[in-house]
């Protein structure tokens, strides 16, 4: 029987009124919106349809970004090279849509 890879997590605390402690909703979303390691182009929160990076995952990226916090010390290594590139925001542009997407939002 073989064995799906599970990425393995690691829980801290943060003093609430620190930078990290101040975005810790999008910290939260950022990482609940990462994909498994097997299947790094989609989304397992919003969907098995929906790609990674999804919309939720750019919302939150977005909001750490403002809060000057590195995305890339939040995300797995194997990740860096497909993260949005920092700057104003903006649509984020992605290879296609997926059909139903408005119905996997989690
Ligand atoms: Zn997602």
């Amino acid at each position: 029987m073989a064995t799906a890879l599970v990425r393995p997590w690691r829980c801290i605390v943060v003093p609430a009124d620190s930078r990290v402690g101040s975005v810790g909703a999008a910290v939260h979303d950022l990482t609940r919106h990462l994909p498994e390691p097997e299947v790094l182009d989609r989304c397992p929160t919003c969907g098995k349809d929906v790609p990674w990076p999804c919309r939720r995952f750019y919302d939150a990226a977005y909001v750490v970004s403002a809060a000057k916090l590195r995305i890339e010390d939040f995300v797995p290594p194997e990740l860096h090279p497909r993260l949005p590139k920092p700057g104003p925001r903006t649509t984020p542009t992605r290879p296609s849509r997926a059909p139903n997407e408005e119905n996997h939002r989690g």
